[in-house]
This record gives structure tokens, sequence and C-alpha cells, in this order.
């Protein structure tokens, strides 16, 4: 039911932010209190069993939900970002885009060493940046302890890529 609801609100744009890329905006789901209550919902239930200390929220979308998804389960959160963005001593990992690169930092003492991790954004592609934002948590002592997202893009095969980290990988919608 949520999923049927989380589908539809899910609107295609197409060729942006280029040619031949259909983005998915998931602002519409933000329009809707109740769909977003039952999101969180939806996925604390599947990942309450995992024991998380903390949630790693990716920018900018990804600090949405895991913020609120946090927030429920009374866990901290803390945003990866992209360079240059947080203030305090970071460490940072570099990760390779279709054309050239990208670098994704965290705070240093975003949690303590041995600390229980769900990396969350709002959709996985290729799955580039969320491999790189598991080796910023492995950098800092953290365990992996699995991935959640809004939207999977299946064909793009990036699941395959996060099992090295974890089996846990949770897709509202594919
Ligand atoms: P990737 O690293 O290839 O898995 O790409 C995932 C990141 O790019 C996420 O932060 C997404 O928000 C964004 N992204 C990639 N493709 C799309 C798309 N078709 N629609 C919306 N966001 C996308």
């Amino acid at each position: 039911m949520v999923e049927q609801n989380l589908r539809n609100a899910i609107r295609d744009i197409p060729d942006f932010p280029k040619p031949g890329i259909i983005f998915k905006d998931i602002t519409p789901i933000l329009k809707d209190p109740q769909l977003c209550e039952d999101i969180v919902d939806a996925f604390v239930d599947r990942i309450k069993h995992l024991k998380l200390d903390v949630i790693a929220g990716i920018e900018s979308r990804g600090f949405l939900f895991g913020l609120m998804v946090a927030n429920k389960l009374k866990i901290p959160f803390v945003p990866i970002r992209k360079q240059g963005k947080l203030p305090a001593k970071t460490v940072a990992e570099s990760y390779k885009l279709e054309y050239g690169q990208a670098t994704i930092e965290v705070h240093e003492d975003a949690f303590p060493q041995g600390s229980n991790v769900l990396i969350h954004d709002d959709l996985l592609a290729t799955g580039g940046t969320v491999v790189a934002a598991a080796k910023l948590i492995e950098k800092l002592g953290g365990h992996v302890a699995g991935f959640s997202f809004l939207i999977s893009l299946d064909f793009l095969k990036g699941e395959g890529r996060l099992h090295r980290f974890s089996e846990n990988v949770y897709s509202l919608v594919r």
C-alpha cells in the first residue's frame, strides 16, 4: 500500500539534468504528510532488527527521510556531504562519475568506533555514491549494517556492489 502510494507520488522528469536521464523527482512526496509518515514507518519496520546506532544520510535528498527515520528510532543522524560543506575536521572519499569524479566527506567525530551504521539515500542508481559512503564509514571504524533507499533503479545493477559491505539492502520501490 505505502509502496503503491509512493510509486504514484514519484514524478518522472525526462532529460534532467541531461538528455537521456529520467530524473525521479521525490518532491511531490514531501507535500503529503501522511505518505511521509507511512514511508518512515515502512523503513522502521524493515530496519528495526538491525540494532542501529546511527543513520548516515547522503546529501541532499538522503537527509530528508534519513533524519525522519533516525528521529523515529531515537538514534543519531549523520550527514555525509559534498566536499567543502562540512565545517569541522572531515575524512573524504572520492569516486568515479560518468565524467570525472566526485568527493564526499563526513565529520571525523561523526560516530563512535564500532557503531552500526545504516546508509540512506533517496535513490540507488549505479551504487557509486553509497559505495564511497560505506568506505568512509569503514575508514572511521564504523560497521555498515545496511542500506536503505526510497527507489532502486534495478536495471543499473547497483545493488550487487553493496553486498561486500552488507546484505541488508532495503528499497521501497524498484
Ligand atoms: P549512483 O551513485 O549512481 O548510485 O547515483 C545515486 C545518486 O545520484 C543519488 O544521490 C541520487 O539522488 C542521484 N540520482 C542518480 N540517478 C538519479 C535519477 N534518475 N533520478 C534522481 N536522482 C538520481
